[in-house]
């Protein structure tokens, strides 16, 4: 017998390993004498299989723990990945088993395309269904153009942008989070398991997501006003996963910063403007005009003052500025990364 990680989970050491296609096996043994599975559709099932074995293959290959047994309620969506035709009209949807079912409908559905997999999603506010389309279209290829900026992100100010601006970061969180604390403050008094405290935790769900949503419109609103006046813009190649776990970890998943960027790179793919990450490295330790490295500084040293060639600036700006060298470099305008630094020099 194995046991693994002194879970309750034993599996015996001779069996076979537990693979999507050998539990749709048995899936289809069990769902005989299932009457819950049966008002299920087949492929909504199996789609959880193939979740179930990719925590399978993550644990064999990378170490990750045992997959978790989940309770009733904790997948907050599921997948239907074949659509029939003809199953999306004027805002209704026909789900295979559940029928047709009135929706709100966010946008048109272009007449070529094909619906590919629908996912359907619980969430606080309410059940929305995430539709995969597929169509022809032109992707035209973003080549470099026009004015080029450097992005810094950082914990003083949400985002630098080499040409001095800085954005700072959104007032509403601090509001929002001095709610989230009250209310997470009122769910811990109430009983465990009394409906009181059910309804405090809705509450909170509630502002968790809208929270998401508050965030989500600034970095659509930040990069559609980026957009507005580059051409090319480069941001920093962030390990976010290693800085989460570093000291800067609470501050760096608040900002949302590999959240801002991915909205960033669609925003750019939209609306035509040359998106380009580039190394991070030491981005804050280089002196953007003299490109000296000056060492670090501390999180409080809000200026850049390079002690060689005497450019002084805001610390983010600074750092953005070394973002668009780099950026530059990348795509090989060297000589253009040279003639901003001679301008610089020419007026400080
Ligand atoms: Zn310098």
């Amino acid at each position: 017998m194995l046991a693994h990680r002194a879970s309750e989970y034993i599996i015996p050491a001779d069996s076979k390993r537990p693979t999507y296609a050998n539990q749709c096996k048995s899936l289809t043994a069990y769902r005989k004498t299932s009457p819950a599975l049966q008002k299920v559709q087949s492929q909504v099932l199996q789609q959880t299989l193939r979740r179930l074995e990719q925590a399978f293959v993550s644990m064999w290959e990378q170490n990750h723990g045992f997959p978790r047994f989940k309770k009733v309620g904790t997948m907050r969506s599921f997948v239907f990945p074949q659509m029939s035709a003809g199953s999306i009209e004027n805002s209704r949807i026909k789900l295979p088993v559940i029928g047709w079912v009135k929706f709100r409908q966010s946008r048109e559905i272009p007449s070529d395309a094909k619906v590919g997999q629908v996912r359907i999603v619980r969430r606080v506010s309410g059940w929305y269904a995430m539709i995969t389309l597929q169509w022809n279209v032109e992707v035209p290829s973003i080549t470099p153009h026009g004015e080029p900026i450097g992005i810094d992100v950082g914990i003083s100010h949400f985002a630098a942008v080499s040409n001095g601006k800085l954005f700072p970061n959104p007032r509403p969180f601090k509001k929002l989070e001095r709610k989230l604390k009250l209310l997470q403050r009122s769910v811990s008094r109430k009983v465990f398991g009394s409906n009181n405290r059910k309804k405090a935790q809705f509450k909170v769900s509630k502002l968790h997501e809208r929270i998401a949503n508050v965030r989500a419109y600034y970095h659509w609103l930040l990069s559609h006003n980026l957009c507005d006046w580059a051409g090319m813009i480069f941001v920093e190649d962030l390990n976010l996963k290693g800085l989460a776990r570093g000291f800067l970890g609470k501050h760096c998943l608040d900002a949302g910063w590999g959240e801002f960027f991915q909205v960033l790179e669609q925003c750019c793919r939209k609306r035509g403007v040359f998106f380009l990450k580039v190394n991070s490295k030491k981005t804050s330790q280089i002196c953007p005009n003299c490109l000296t490295e000056t060492g670090k500084k501390d999180l409080s040293e809000r200026v850049h003052s390079c002690h060689h060639c005497g450019y002084t600036t805001d610390r983010d700006v600074a750092a953005a500025q070394v973002v668009l060298i780099r950026g530059l470099a990348a795509v090989g305008h060297t000589g253009l990364a040279c003639f901003l630094r001679v301008k610089r020099l020419r007026s400080p």
